[in-house]
């Protein structure tokens, strides 16, 4: 199983890339986000909770997004492998995530960061905020709190994937398939070099 977490301030194109690297990759794309946005539209008392905090740009608690976590796992049990997709947003959360992988075999193979400067993620934000229908896409204040809120609850998350040996860092600049070559180049190196766990192995050969 391939599990990545794409990791960066928000603006820096982890959707963009995610998108791409599910089709090359097979895998199954969980956005915290997303899944929050969809609990939102659903009228779900989650989403009318979670809907405050993140128009704000505020996070949402650890719990909650723990949870649709744990159950986006359940569902997909098929499933070659996963992109995590602004989750893990704190420490908290990344240690519940290496707990989750473990209860399915699996981990995390590794953390690709993309790196790019607040003045450009608000210019990118505000230009998204145009046609995404986010409230928190369309509000400089909101959109430089997100930026705070990044730095300073969730730019700590790399250090624990480093601590790992996971942690990788790319200039999030860039044509897009450019970023594109150099993320798959990481995954790559990273498949060759850590092949599966001896639990997936004994899977494979089972299956
Ligand atoms: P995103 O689509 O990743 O930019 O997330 C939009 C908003 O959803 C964030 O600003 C938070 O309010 C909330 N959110 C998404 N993922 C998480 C997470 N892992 N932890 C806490 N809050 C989150």
């Amino acid at each position: 199983m391939l599990n990545i977490v794409l990791f960066g301030p928000p603006g820096a194109g982890k959707g963009t890339q995610s998108q791409k690297l599910i089709t090359k990759y097979n895998l199954v794309h969980l956005s915290t986000g997303d899944l929050l946005r969809a609990q939102i539209a659903q009228g779900t008392e989650l989403g009318l909770t979670a809907k405050k905090l993140m128009d704000e740009g505020l996070l949402v608690p650890d719990a909650v997004v723990i949870g649709m976590i744990g159950s986006a796992l359940e569902t997909n049990p098929q499933a070659g492998g996963f992109i995590f997709d602004g989750f893990p947003r704190t420490v908290a959360q990344a240690e519940s995530l290496d707990q989750l992988m473990a209860s399915h075999n699996t981990h995390i193979g590794c953390m690709i960061a993309l790196e790019v400067q607040e003045e450009e993620l608000v210019k990118r934000l505000l230009e998204r905020g145009k046609t995404s229908n986010r409230p928190d896409d369309q509000d400089e204040t909101k959109i430089r709190r997100r930026v705070t809120v990044y730095n300073t609850e969730t730019a700590q998350v790399a250090g624990y994937y480093a601590a790992q040996k996971k942690f990788h860092a790319l200039n999030g600049i860039g044509p897009i398939d450019d970023i594109f070559g150099q993320i798959c180049g990481l995954i790559d190196l990273h498949q060759a070099a850590k092949p599966e766990t001896p639990a997936e192995a004994t899977k494979e050969v089972k299956a």
